[in-house]
């Protein structure tokens, strides 16, 4: 049992050195030997299974019955069609779902957590499958574990276990414990770190000993596969709306039957027709073009990199109208660059490209403490690693050709008390000559509260009030330059102390102050934020004055009245700050709980609230959040998980873009479902009406099934994928309780339904009268009949293929957004329009439909039907767009 072994007995039987960890070769050799490092997922439905499913439905139950009782009465060409379109139609469903399938799992293996290991002596991030028993492996606080480890050093490590334990309180992690017990019960076994549990602080090393499977983890993994359907509200709406449209499509086969039986009609030809109908106007199709837009979607947004984790934060996003950012890194580049120190008296501005300097004793004091209080590695050649800030201080010492790993290796850290964002202020433990020291940095508000000496002039005098004074001046003018300040203080004790002792009665040495450009491309996504009705804010750990000096440079905000720290928040109830929240921009000084106060604060007031985070403490702010957003390069993984959406860049830039493809997409779908309703509303007002005025019916059964195909899949899936508009970022955001027909989208349903309907009613009544009959005749000559059903059925296809191209916005004309910008419906329409010139001109299949070739005259007269429902709406939207520049 490896809990109950001596680290080096482990080491010696994986082989491995821990300074060094696994060649990359013998790292590859034990992959190919223990498989990747990953728990066995449910086995994946087989098409065929899919197929098989696509086919359990209601409705597929009765045509397939329809095709029985079609065979058992001789009609074998109609029982052929019928099967035929149900297949093609399972087949349509099986694509549209492992395509959809497929795109959610590639999104998932984006966010694979990583994890740090030593190869080859160098310490690297990988992706977490390609760990293999063996590695070494870094923990720090934010990160999941990985594998099962045996733990060779732990400072101040604590692990939350409740994923395997249960026990939500982290526990302590030890290193040097050995447990001679075997039965010691996985929750105690305090040098060892188990798979997907969460470190929560301090930091640690340790040897992966079984990874997969073989991981405690592993071993009870089958216990928790979990099958949520996640579907979004959209998702849910839309398939409450199928529901109801399918009973009244039901109510209305039923009614027509019951019509038909009145009159007198042949009832086997009648229900035939009544089942059709109902396939035809039950909008079966919903659901899957919803989910596969919204999964085209966010592959889309993941190449734009935002990656969504959940997919009802697509929808949200369309709502959004506050979006909560972090400063550091989001809203800057988070390249820092110190530019100006100061001690006591003495401030020094450091052009960039230099190197050589020299400090007089004080400065060198103070760059040594800040080396050696940061886990930063820094290269020239730009290879470092670690928190930018701390990089920043350790090429600061590269100036003065003071060398972290000469510092490290003379004055060994022995303890420390790691960074946090509530405190502020990191501290570590370092030999020196005789004895030991306390080296600290952090806000410089927060260090002078803990100091009470500062170090002037080479002596060490008692902090006084006027010295005070003094170092905050000099901070809040690096401050108001937009500088990120940071100050550093220590103090000498004779013995090894604990953390909790660090902080207190120190010695201040002076601070630095750091500049952090904003991102370029900021500024105008800010500008297009607020002109697409969201408001951008800023919230961060950081001074005020600094805080403020780059929202002001970014326009987020413009008087620093509309800033507010941390201190003041917590002096006001939570009744009053929601009624402030409002004027406010800026959040500076801020912790992690504070975060959580403040998206509350939004949401009373009927905001939608998107929230950055990256730290540990910032899951419950994520959750809050109506869109959580962690950051994918330096955000934890416990932040990720707490997500609903990943940038994969850290750029603020990518939340806008975000919220313009979720309105994009969320438009889509509306334009595809619109279609899809005035497609089915139409082939049930010219039938229903032809039955309810006892006229001859327009379309016989496979003729009806066929049309819903064409024009129920591709048309609509290509709606689905419309290009965005590119004024869509120019209205306000969509109040989330909108109903789906808002806007007037169900007066455009209605309307398509009613003109296709009624355009089609027409063909059909044209066919008739060329021969010189009417819809009231009686013995209509079948000759007459199939040339007036050909007509019908050309125009009701046509008519539906074209109409697609109105939907595609609600008031720009068809030419403004420019005909063929959307190539998919272009090949989409003219696809359907082939595939119907094929059936009526093969006469095989002319047979089959019962329909026949139409003559050029015919062909055109049909086409100019067929466009008449695509003209009236684009004269509707004529006036609309008069009506609004009004
Ligand atoms: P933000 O990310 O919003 O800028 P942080 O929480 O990172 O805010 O930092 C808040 C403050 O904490 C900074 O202004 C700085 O004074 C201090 N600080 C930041 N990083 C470190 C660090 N690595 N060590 C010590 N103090 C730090
Ligand atoms: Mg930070």
């Amino acid at each position: 049992m490896w809990f109950s072994k001596s680290p080096e007995q482990i080491l010696k039987e994986f082989d491995v050195n821990p300074e060094i960890g696994l060649s990359e070769e013998e790292a590859k050799k034990r992959l190919e030997k223990y498989g990747e490092n990953k728990l066995k997922s449910k086995p994946k439905k087989s098409t065929w299974k899919l197929f098989l499913e696509q086919l359990q439905d209601m409705l597929i139950y009765v045509l397939l019955a329809s095709t029985l009782i079609t065979l058992a009465i001789g009609e074998y060409v109609d029982a052929f069609i019928i099967l035929f379109v149900v297949l093609l139609n399972a087949v349509i469903g099986v694509v549209q779902e492992s395509k959809a399938e497929k795109a959610i799992e590639a999104l998932q293996q984006m966010t694979t957590p990583k994890s740090l290991v030593r190869r080859n002596g160098e310490v690297k991030e990988i992706n977490s499958e390609e760990i293999v028993p063996g590695d070494i492996v870094i923990l720090d606080a934010g990160r999941y574990v990985p594998a099962d480890i045996r733990l060779l050093e732990s400072v101040n490590l604590q692990i939350e276990e409740s994923a395997l334990t249960g026990e939500s309180v982290p526990s302590d992690k030890n290193a040097k414990d050995i447990h001679e017990d075997l039965k010691t019960p996985i929750g105690d076994r305090s040098n060892m770190a188990f798979m997907s549990t969460l470190v929560t602080y301090g930091r640690g090393e340790g040897v992966v000993v079984s990874t997969a499977m073989n991981t405690e983890m592993g071993k009870i993994a089958e216990a928790l596969e979990e099958d949520v359907e996640d579907m979004t509200p959209l998702q849910k709406r839309l398939d409450e709306l199928g529901r109801i449209l399918g009973f009244l499509a039901i109510g209305i086969c039923v009614v027509m039957f019951g019509i038909a039986f009145i009159q007198g009609r042949d009832l086997f030809d009648m229900f035939l027709t009544a089942i059709s109908l109902a396939v035809a106007a039950i909008p079966e199709g919903l659901a899957a073009i919803v989910a596969i837009v919204l999964a085209m979607g966010v592959t889309k947004m993941s190449k734009k990199h935002a990656i969504i984790r959940k997919l009802p934060a697509v929808e949200t996003l369309g709502s959004v109208n506050i979006i909560c950012s972090d400063k550091t890194g989001t809203l800057t580049q988070n390249k820092m660059t110190v530019v100006k120190h100061y001690v006591y008296g003495k401030m020094k501005d450091l052009p960039t490209e230099v190197s050589g300097l020299e400090a007089d004793q004080e400065e060198k004091e103070l760059i040594k403490t800040l080396i050696l209080c940061s886990d930063a590695t820094y290269e020239e050649n730009g290879q470092s690693t670690g928190d930018p800030t701390e990089i920043a201080l350790i090429a600061l010492g590269a100036k003065y050709n003071m060398n972290k790993n000469d510092l490290n290796a003379k004055y060994k850290r022995v303890a420390e008390k790691p960074f946090d964002s509530d405190r502020k202020l990191m501290s570590t433990l370092n030999k020196e000559e005789n004895g030991y020291r306390v080296h600290t940095k952090g806000a410089i508000d927060n260090i002078l509260k803990i100091a009470t000496k500062a170090l002037v002039d080479g002596k060490v005098v008692p902090l006084t009030e006027e010295l005070k004074r003094e170092y905050l001046k000099v901070s809040e003018e690096m401050s108001d330059n937009a500088l990120r300040v940071l100050g550093a203080a220590y103090k000498d004790v004779d013995h090894k102390i604990e953390p909790e002792q660090m902080e207190k009665n120190l010695i201040v040495l002076g601070l630095v102050g750091m500049i952090d450009p904003p991102r370029l491309e900021v500024k105008d996504s800010i500008l297009e934020a607020k002109r697409a009705g969201i408001t951008p804010v800023m919230i961060t750990g950081d001074h005020k004055n600094t805080a403020f000096a780059i929202a002001k440079e970014l326009n987020i905000a413009e008087s620093i009245e509309q800033s507010i720290v941390g201190a003041e928040i917590d002096k006001m109830s939570e009744e009053e700050f929601a009624n402030k929240i409002n004027k406010y921009r800026v959040f500076a000084r801020v912790s992690p709980e504070h975060k959580v106060k403040i998206v509350k604060a939004f949401k009373s007031h009927g905001n939608i609230v998107s929230m950055t985070g990256d730290g540990v403490n910032d899951a419950p702010s994520l959750k809050n959040a109506d869109i959580g957003v962690a950051m994918g390069i330096t955000g934890t993984d416990v932040s990720k998980g707490a997500s609903d959406m990943i940038l994969t860049d850290d750029n603020f830039s990518t939340i806008v873009t975000a919220v313009e493809e979720g309105r994009n997409i969320y438009n889509n779908i509306k334009k595809a479902v619109i279609f899809l309703l005035s497609c089915n509303l139409g082939e049930v007002i010219s039938i229903f009406l032809s039955v309810l005025f006892a006229w001859p019916v327009p379309l016989i059964p496979t003729q009806i099934l066929w049309i819903n195909l064409i024009t129920d899949s591709l048309p609509a899936l290509a709606l689905g994928m419309d290009p965005g508009d590119p004024d869509v970022m120019k209205h306000k955001p969509r109040d989330p309780k909108e109903s789906f027909f808002a806007h007037g989208a169900g007066f455009r349903a209605v309307l398509g339904g009613v003109l296709i309907g009624i355009f089609t009613l027409l063909a059909f009544y044209f066919g008739l009268s060329e021969f010189g009959y009417r819809l009231g005749s009686g013995n209509i000559p079948q000759r007459v009949l199939r040339y007036a059903r050909t007509m019908a059925f050309v125009v009701l296809a046509a008519s539906q293929l074209f109409y697609s191209l109105s939907m595609r916005n609600e008031k720009k004309s068809i030419f403004q957004i420019g005909i063929f910008s959307n190539s998919y419906l272009i090949g989409a329409i003219l696809l359907g329009i082939f595939l119907q010139a094929i059936v009526i001109s093969l006469p095989f299949l002319a047979n089959a439909f019962g329909v026949q070739m139409l003559s050029l005259r015919d062909w055109s007269i049909v086409i100019g039907f067929a466009l008449i429902p695509l003209l009236v709406n684009e004269i509707i939207k004529i006036f609309t767009r008069i009506k609004d520049t009004k």
